[in-house]
């Protein structure tokens, strides 16, 4: 059995940090051989002190030199987005694994793909914007593609589980040969904290109310999605690319306890689900042990304490970002690039306090309106695409 070794982007968030817990769990397993932040400095020195890394990047090169004293001279800085790009294709490493929040992590993903490092995605705006790319460029490479995110890596589970009865082999991510045999991948939301709320209240929900995610501990901008549940959106979409399958074929059910992370239904009505308690240690293991499964000093789930599991169908009318992410994921093209960087400029707005919650869809459907769509058969078209949409939400919440 080898060690993995593992480029960390993003250490010092929620996933970030999750990920070196589990690394602490299976050293015999999982090293981290490179972290990388945007500005949290004294983060990123202490778990460059812990992992002992030699390589670490810092995005914003303002704060090299704070970094710099912190850390051992002969640990290698990696600076800017180029530094990303040079850690994502460090020589030795197997897998890089993304979680970034926004954009910055996409093209240190096509980078690891290109240098055939297998990509570990937490970071869902790489999917969502460009999925069909890095589909085929992990296809073209030979390399996997192993969901990070809970429901993703729930659906790869099921997957696989059902793949090795085929082929005796679990060896590739995605759906593979039982694609044809997939009637439905049904995504779980816990539904936010607004879940139960009469709409009119939403108007007037507040920026703390909205950070108060019923039962995941996340980073900012998540916590929000999963309030909007642009989260759920965004995650159809890049389950289809993932997965391989169509956006009709994606659904979405609204579960509060979050211990079914998501499920399969297959074409003779059979269903498989992966459950476990909600902590990201769970999913981040998978992807990086994978095709292996190892013990560890996680909580398993008390079915007696536990008592019921609860499902509803999610209210599209109240929270219209399922219905923008299926018209986005349907149509395809620039559509879902535009539908992600609207998104993050009205988070953005939201957060500091410049327009109302539900101004957040608002502004997401009037940039996809505003929007000339094209094909986005490019990297470079969909970037594009990305930048125009932000020049025309930023707009938008101007005018709020
Ligand atoms: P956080 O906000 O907690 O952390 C973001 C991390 O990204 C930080 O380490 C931050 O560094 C770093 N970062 C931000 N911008 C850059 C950049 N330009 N260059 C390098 N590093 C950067 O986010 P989360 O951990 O919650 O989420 C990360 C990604 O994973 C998101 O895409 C999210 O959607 C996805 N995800 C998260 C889940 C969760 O449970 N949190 C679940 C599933 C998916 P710094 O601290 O210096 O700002």
């Amino acid at each position: 059995m080898s060690v993995k070794k593992v480029v960390l982007l993003g250490s010092t968030g929620s996933i970030g940090t999750s990920t070196l817990t589990v690394a602490r769990e299976i050293p015999e397993r999982m090293e981290i051989v490179a972290l990388a932040a945007a500005n949290s400095v004294e983060t990123l020195a202490q778990q460059v002190h812990e992992t002992g890394v030699k390589n670490v990047g810092i995005y914003n090169p303002e704060k090299e030199a704070e970094l710099r004293a912190l850390i051992p001279a002969d640990v290698k800085i990696h600076v800017g987005l180029e530094g990303l790009i040079q850690l994502a294709q460090l020589e030795g490493a197997d897998m890089v694994l993304v979680a970034i929040v926004g954009i910055a992590g996409l093209h240190p993903a096509f980078a690891a793909i290109d240098a055939g490092k297998d990509l570990a995605v937490a970071s869902k705006e790489i999917l969502v914007m460009a999925g069909e790319l890095v589909m085929r460029a992990a296809r073209e490479k030979g390399v996997k593609i192993l969901p990070v995110d809970s429901e993703h890596n729930a659906i790869f589970q099921c997957l696989e589980g059902h793949k090795g009865l085929h082929s005796g082999s679990a060896s590739s991510a995605g759906a593979g040969n039982v694609n044809h045999e997939i009637s439905r991948l049904i995504l779980t939301a816990s539904g936010g904290p607004f879940r139960t709320m009469d709409s009119d209240l939403l108007e007037s929900v507040s920026l703390e109310q909205a950070l108060k995610h019923p039962t995941w501990e996340m980073g900012r901008k998540i916590t929000i999605d999963s309030a909007t549940l642009f989260n759920k959106g965004l995650e159809m979409i890049e389950a289809r690319w993932l997965f391989d399958v169509e956006m009709h074929r994606v659904d979405v059910i609204v579960h509060p306890q979050s211990i079914v992370h998501s499920m399969v239904e297959f074409i003779d009505g059979s269903i498989l689900a992966q459950l476990s308690t909600t902590d990201m240690c769970f999913p981040i293991q998978y992807a990086v042990t994978y095709p292996e499964r190892l013990p560890n000093n996680l909580k398993p789930i008390n079915f007696a304490e536990l008592a019921k599991l609860e499902f509803e169908a999610p209210r599209r009318d109240a929270f219209p970002a399922i219905d923008l992410a299926v018209r986005a994921g349907t149509k395809g093209g620039t559509l879902p690039a535009v539908l992600n960087a609207a998104n993050e400029i009205a988070v953005e707005a939201f957060v500091n306090k410049k327009i109302t919650f539900p101004d957040i869809w608002r502004i997401v459907e009037q940039t996809m309106d505003t929007h000339t769509w094209n094909k986005g058969e490019t990297l470079e078209s969909l970037i594009q695409a990305d930048q125009e949409a932000r020049l025309i939400a930023r707009e938008a919440v101007g005018g709020k």
